[in-house]
């Protein structure tokens, strides 16, 4: 027998997921919060139409394929809109972070070839600041607050009516390039990871698995994560691939404004990094019978470690943290932390213990932990080492094969640049950023896993441990805590309050309390900021 099999060749493009919204899924809502914050309501047959008109506008305005198309915006049907018609005509998506500096977004704009850009328009003035140092072709302007668009610009609506909603979709191959985001960049300059149809297509299946994130058709998404942020960690794409509802926060993501929305449409799944949470936790916790969530909503944590206190906190709230891990990189989802079956008989501490770790591998994501020389070392539970991973998302260079020694080993597997221990199960915990590890007398300590414990104390709202040069130790932890309702602790305090937790040695020697950790664009602590803050430090 012949090795090949008789199964047709079939591409994974974004093209089959737009076709199933008007074939299966026309009625289903997307709702999106607006600048003044009333609901829009849209449903998926109008997003189909509206992407289909795009891609077609796009394509007779001469954007080629291969080209890319930048957005600046929240998240909201405009957004989902070009997330799908920008990929299915051919061209790539390239979603700028309106977080980050206008130096730092001409920078990107360029480095990519961005062709055009479009934009909402409550984030002109920003493009303001950097339009001088960039060049688009054309500059579209979603008119989300409803005011007339100046006549140097397109009205993104006006820019649809161009466009023809029986587009005849050009053949795309699954490994051509559908979006690109830049990494935070928190050091050298941010690099460009470029997705393809392939990668998406089964980033989107997988995240909806029941044993990852289990979304359906019966969820209703909230992705708070901004879709500038490795694709809004891939729900956009696999509420359309399910037909799932999707509610979008636009630009209001206080926690009262959130809880609104999961109340007002009854939420069932909501993702984000852990800050955002934390001040989801204070609201409901300053008010605890205000707002009526679906029961059991799930709450997807990463981009940073998830102290074990909110997993707890968040598990009386009725609302189930789920932990995941990845990267811009890895399209983004690596793991995800939910307890296996052959542990569901483990009592209720071991299983906060298992949740707080970041998880297993997603089917196709090959994970192992090496040494300095590159050796792999065992799955333990105790041997830290450095993480890397290989899989069809995951991505094997940066655009234009920058940084790309530093970042991927001659076996071609993607070195993370995080520390993590694996367990015999297969559960992954990162233990912390290569960069952010304290080394102490020869000894690794974990400023995660310190931070972790701290915000588990009642008086304490945030807590960022960063390693300070010591004349005798080479670097000593020190503990910088912003604290609830102007209390006063001590360094005793937290010390005294991690001890029996921590090896001796581990306890920060220094608490210094400050307003507010510094965040990046993407909302995490901002430790180079507080490195640098501290680095003439003087120990006592
Ligand atoms: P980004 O590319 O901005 O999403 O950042 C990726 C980095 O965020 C990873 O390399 C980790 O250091 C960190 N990260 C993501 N998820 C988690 C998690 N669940 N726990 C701890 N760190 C995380």
């Amino acid at each position: 027998m012949s090795t090949k099999s008789t199964m047709m060749d079939y591409p994974l493009t974004l093209t089959n997921l737009v076709e199933r919204l008007k074939t299966y899924y026309p009625g289903v809502e997307v709702v999106s919060r607006m600048p003044d914050k009333a609901l829009h309501r849209t449903n998926y047959l109008d997003i189909h139409t509206r992407a289909k008109r795009l891609a077609s506008a796009l394509t007779k305005k001469g954007v080629k394929k291969g080209d890319c198309v930048a957005t600046l915006m929240w998240n909201h049907y405009a957004h989902l809109e070009a997330y799908l018609g920008v990929p299915i005509m051919g061209g790539v998506l390239h979603t700028l972070n309106l977080r980050l500096s206008p130096e730092d977004i001409a920078y990107i704009a360029n480095h990519a070839n961005d062709k055009v850009l479009i934009i909402d328009d409550i984030l002109l003035p920003l493009y303001e600041q950097f339009k001088n140092d960039v060049h688009f072709d054309e500059v579209i302007v979603v008119p989300l607050t409803g005011e007339a668009v100046s006549a140097e610009f397109t009205n993104y609506e006006d820019y649809l009516a161009l466009g023809d909603e029986d587009f005849n979709y050009p053949a795309i191959d699954e490994n051509d390039a559908a979006g690109m985001c830049y990494t935070s960049g928190t050091t050298g300059k941010p690099k460009g990871v470029v997705y393809s149809h392939r990668s998406t297509v089964l980033h989107s299946m997988t995240e909806a698995m029941v044993d990852t994130l289990g979304i359906s058709q019966f969820d209703v998404v909230t992705p708070v994560v901004p879709m500038f942020h490795a694709n809004a960690w891939g729900l956009a794409y696999t509420s359309v691939l399910v037909g799932a509802k999707q509610a979008l926060p636009g630009p209001h993501l206080d926690a009262e404004s959130l809880m609104d929305l999961y109340q007002s449409e009854q939420v069932t799944l909501s993702a984000g990094v852990p800050t955002i949470w934390m001040a989801i936790k204070q609201a409901r916790e300053a008010e605890p019978n205000r707002w009526n969530t679906a029961p059991n909503m799930r709450m997807v944590v990463g981009g940073a470690a998830v102290p074990e206190s909110l997993f707890r906190a968040f598990d009386a709230f009725d609302m189930k943290i789920i932990q995941a891990w990845g990267m811009t990189e890895t399209g983004p989802l690596a793991t995800v932390g939910l307890v296996k079956k052959s542990l569901s008989g483990i009592d209720k501490e071991a299983k906060y213990a298992c949740r707080v770790k970041q998880g297993l591998a997603l089917p196709f994501v090959d994970i192992r932990i090496v040494d300095e020389q590159g050796d792999a070392l065992p799955w333990d539970g105790k041997t830290s080492g450095n993480a890397e991973l290989r899989g069809p998302w995951i991505t094997s260079s940066y655009h234009k094969n920058e940084g790309a020694s530093d970042s991927f080993t001659e076996d071609g597997w993607l070195k993370t640049g995080d520390v993590c221990q694996i367990d015999q199960e297969g559960y992954v915990k990162l233990t912390d950023r290569t960069k952010d590890l304290v080394k102490s007398g020869g000894e690794w300590i974990s400023s995660v896993d310190l931070e972790n414990a701290i915000m588990g104390h009642p008086d304490v709202l945030e807590a960022a441990v960063i390693a300070v040069a010591h004349p005798k130790w080479d670097e000593r932890p020190l503990a910088v805590i912003v604290v609830k309702d102007s209390k006063v602790i001590t360094t005793n305090d937290i010390r005294q309050f991690l001890e029996g937790q921590f090896a001796k040695i581990w306890l920060p020697d220094a608490v210094e309390t400050i307003d507010e950790i510094p965040k990046t664009s993407t909302g995490k602590f901002m430790k180079i900021t507080l490195r640098e803050q501290y680095k003439n430090w003087v120990w006592e």
